[in-house]
């Protein structure tokens, strides 16, 4: 990478804009349109908001957000948790499945999919999730 930023911070509500905010902010330095940056908060918002929600149900934990910049212009963005896990990370990519109940639509893996080129996922239950991002 020609570039790199680490931040860490805890699964409280307040630091998805925190987040959001923070990835616009490094990938300012590729000189994006209004509609990418905004596609990239959306996207990072979602993938934030699922270690808030999902990977610590019942406390507080850590989250990582990496965010790369490449020479060819890419942007990868690491979200990482040390929560419950995903069981099956292929079902939980699927447009409307969700585990959240009532609350929760099911869309957040199928929008971020939507608006970057690439998702991946890894996940090991009970040691926590990574989602990688680029566009
Ligand atoms: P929405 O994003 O529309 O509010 P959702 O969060 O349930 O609903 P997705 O973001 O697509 O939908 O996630 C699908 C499911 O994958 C979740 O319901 C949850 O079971 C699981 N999941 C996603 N991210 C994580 C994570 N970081 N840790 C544990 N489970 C996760
Ligand atoms: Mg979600």
């Amino acid at each position: 990478a020609i570039n790199e930023a680490v931040v860490t911070f805890l699964s409280r509500s307040a630091n998805e804009g925190f987040a959001r905010t923070t990835a616009a902010c490094f990938a300012a330095q590729l000189d994006p349109t209004l509609e990418e940056i905004n596609d990239i908060k959306t996207a990072v918002s979602e993938g934030v908001t699922n270690c808030i929600v999902h990977a610590y149900p019942d406390r507080l934990g850590l989250v990582t957000m990496r965010l790369r910049l490449f020479g060819d212009n890419t942007l990868e963005i690491q979200i990482k948790d040390k929560g419950v896990g995903i069981p099956d990370v292929e079902q939980a990519r699927r447009p409307m499945y969700t585990t959240g109940g009532e609350e929760r639509s099911g869309m957040g893996f199928t929008i971020m999919e939507s608006f970057m080129d690439l998702v991946k996922v890894r996940s090991t239950p009970g040691k926590g999730t990574a989602v990688t991002l680029r566009r």
